[in-house]
């Protein structure tokens, strides 16, 4: 007899397979990351179809066969409809969904990926947003994601020596994960120049403090810079994963 599993999840990515077939990647309460088959999902009279849609929260019911877990019903929780509507939302959800699909490989459970995920798309959908802050949502997203896997950088002291930080003199370090005084920085150009404000929208993110941080006004200059770091951080550690 088959066993049915029931859980909640984020679906993330999808992709066609056969004549009618989709398979699901969706990021679960209960199991972490997940692929299920929704067979003869794509047809007009399968009754799986509405409950399951790309950034939706859905309640999912599935079996597990001999090589893959087959989709047996589907509820829509939060279906995030001003995302789906926005063509600028839609880009930054599909920049978590790379992200998520490029770290998360295996099946595990994290609840604080879970909760970030939650949190992150239910920002993303408030229908006030303007595009600054639509990209501040991606980069909060981004640190504590990268924080909760194990790339956590030192933002308090240097990252080398530990000594306080001197405002007017910093550096980031993708290598060292963290930001770095300038006695530390010497002469390797692998270290990039960065300033007080970037430290800040950091500070701001890892405390997780949405509220000073959506009001946080920084100049284009800053917002450029920290965008910058923050792309490069991800494409260090995306090619240098931890041993
Ligand atoms: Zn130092």
């Amino acid at each position: 007899m088959a066993i049915y599993y029931k859980t909640q999840g984020f679906i993330f990515k999808k992709k066609d397979i056969f004549e009618a077939d989709r398979v699901f990647s969706v990021f679960t309460y209960d199991f972490g990351r997940l692929e299920i088959v929704g067979r003869a999902i794509r047809k007009i009279t399968s009754k799986l179809r509405g409950g399951i849609e790309i950034f939706s929260l859905s309640e999912i019911e599935f079996i597990q066969g001999k090589n893959r877990k087959t989709l047996t019903d589907t509820i829509a929780i939060e279906r995030f409809n001003n995302i789906i509507k926005d063509p600028n939302k839609l880009e930054i959800s599909y920049k978590i969904s790379e992200v998520l699909d490029n770290f998360i490989k295996g099946q595990e459970k994290d609840e604080d990926i879970f909760i970030l995920l939650n949190e992150t798309l239910g920002k993303l959908n408030n229908h006030k947003l303007q595009t600054p802050i639509i990209q501040l949502i991606y980069y909060y997203f981004l640190w504590n994601f990268l924080s909760v896997i194990g790339y956590h950088p030192e933002i308090q002291n240097c990252v080398i020596c530990r000594l306080k930080l001197n405002p007017h003199s910093l550096y980031f370090s993708n290598k060292n994960g963290g930001v770095i005084c300038k006695n530390c920085s010497g002469s390797d150009i692998e270290f990039k120049e960065i300033n007080s404000d970037t430290v800040k929208i950091l500070r701001l993110i890892l405390k997780k403090d949405w509220k000073i941080l959506s009001k946080l006004k920084v100049d284009i200059f800053s917002q450029n810079l920290f965008g910058e770091i923050s792309d490069n951080y991800l494409k260090y550690n995306l090619t240098s994963p931890i041993i």
